[in-house]
């Protein structure tokens, strides 16, 4: 049960299924609920931006519709992400920055409009319901032997990486967490990457 997103006919599909816990439920806040489907739903709208998404244009045909200097400007972030996960080590293996780069992007771009519709401003008690639901949502486990392959296949990175890099690119984690320089997940603010913000 999973979302996706076809670049060739430029459609989302959600199945009934993803939506209910861990993901989305009725009973939960809407902070819970954006950083379950809401991070989700952005993920998926982004690849249509992404670096392989970006080569398509709105009805799905291979045709370049960006400007010379916006796309210049959208591979240096491309870089960017493939730098923050590039030699990763995950049971001991490397992440491959490049092969998992759409698929961060799309984190990267879902967590950035989930966070826009929730206010940077938010109390942070609803910034810490925001992520503690976005990591429960990619609750996961795997043996070690299936990781080592999965690692050297799979254009998604780790699950557990997936939580802990992106989050460190945003405002609202220092603030939600009062994440200090000394703390294991801070990042340098010349070096936090957003795509696709207001
Ligand atoms: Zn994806």
């Amino acid at each position: 049960v999973n979302a996706c997103y076809d670049p060739m006919k430029n459609d989302i599909t959600f199945l009934a299924g993803i939506l209910q816990p861990p993901y989305y439920s009725l009973n939960w806040t809407r902070a819970q609920n954006l950083g379950g489907t809401g991070a989700t739903i952005g993920h998926e709208i982004s690849h249509s931006f992404d670096n392989n998404g970006a080569l398509y244009d709105e009805y799905g045909t291979l045709n370049n519709w960006w400007t010379v200097e916006d796309k210049q400007a959208f591979d240096k972030l491309v870089t960017a992400i493939a730098d923050q996960f590039d030699g990763l080590l995950y049971e001991g293996v490397k992440v491959n920055g490049r092969l998992t780069v759409s698929e961060n992007i799309a984190d990267n771009a879902g967590m950035a409009v989930a966070l826009d519709l929730l206010g940077d401003s938010a109390d942070p008690k609803v910034l810490q319901d925001f992520f503690i639901a976005y990591a429960r949502s990619w609750a996961t486990k795997m043996r070690p032997e299936r990781a080592k392959t999965v690692l050297r296949q799979d254009v998604h990175a780790p699950a557990t990486l997936r939580v802990n890099v992106p989050v460190q690119n945003f405002e609202a984690w220092y603030q939600a967490f009062d994440v200090q320089p000394t703390d294991g997940m801070y990042r340098l603010p010349a070096k936090r990457v957003t795509i696709w913000r207001r």
